[in-house]
């Protein structure tokens, strides 16, 4: 299952590495009341909610770029067991036509960049994998994009300890040399920048891509659900810290319906990942392309 855009010279495409079991709307969005929902129904499914985790690519004539690497393989015990697909799906996506493919190299050999927006498990699961305890990277050509703000909140000794998936698919990038630290807005390639959008974590940060004068933006976890088009200030119970993240989603949502950007939301539903965001009257709701 693919959704895809054109944005100046690059093919955007949506996959989705798993579905986690779905929960109820309080669970993942502890301060909004029950009833506030009601209007948003059509964004829950049968009255659940259910996340996504879809990882964007990016594919111009000379440069393929990954746009987070999901929850990896799994089977994951805190996922309901569910298992990944991310590496399989990224590699038809890239795959060259059966007549001309080099079984010497990988489709995954093409991507040139792996951009994390943040370092929460379900956006590096793929990032490495291991063999005899040692790491690899499964996209062994890239560069792996990592915000500043991010790296060191998550690898403070405390933090470390808590979290297995920055030990096992972020520390190891550094001894490999895979990995790029970043500050502040930064053009990670022609026409492709990342751009600090803190609060879910303190390093979040959305991808712009301005290409052919056409602009599109990859939200990561700006948005987790439809319902905060049109309801900014709703935010994740995990937000790192609410009132930022609220003022992030506020100040990118609007110059996302001002500008006409296409936006990829990797955690939205099958079909509705890749929309633009659309004012009508006081309220802006969400446009799937
Ligand atoms: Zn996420």
């Amino acid at each position: 299952m693919a959704d895809k855009a054109t944005i100046g010279d690059f093919e955007m495409t949506a996959v989705i590495d798993m579905v986690p079991p779905s929960r109820a709307p309080s669970a993942m969005f502890p301060e909004v009341p029950e009833s506030a929902w009601d209007p948003y129904q059509d964004t829950l499914e049968d009255g659940q909610l259910q996340l996504y985790y879809g990882v964007l690519v990016l594919v111009s004539s000379d440069r393929t770029i990954l746009v987070d690497t999901g929850m990896g393989p799994g089977p994951h015990p805190d996922r309901g067991n569910v298992t990944g697909n991310l590496y399989e799906l990224v590699s038809d996506v890239l795959a060259p036509p059966d007549n001309t493919r080099n079984t010497n190299v990988s489709p995954s050999d093409q991507v040139n960049f792996v951009i994390h927006t943040h370092l929460h498990a379900d956006h590096v699961g793929w990032n490495l994998r291991y063999s005899g305890g040692m790491p690899a990277p499964n996209f062994r050509r890239a560069r792996y994009i990592i915000s500043r703000d991010d790296y060191d909140y998550y690898t403070e000794e405390k933090m470390l300890e808590q979290s297995p998936h920055v030990q096992r698919q972020v520390i190891p990038l550094r001894r490999l040399r895979l990995q790029q630290i970043v500050e502040g807005e930064h053009e990670v390639s022609e026409g492709v920048m990342v751009v600090p959008a803190p609060g879910h974590t303190p390093g979040h940060q959305v991808v712009l891509i301005n290409s052919g004068g056409q602009k599109a933006m990859v939200a990561g976890d700006l948005l987790h659900n439809i319902a905060q088009i049109s309801e900014p200030t709703w935010c994740a119970g995990v937000d790192w810290n609410k009132e930022i993240s609220a003022a992030s989603r506020e100040r990118l949502l609007d110059l996302a319906e001002k500008e006409g950007w296409v936006v990829a939301a990797g955690h939205f539903p099958p079909g509705k990942q890749i929309g633009k965001v659309v004012r009508e009257g006081n309220t802006r709701h969400w446009e799937p392309l």
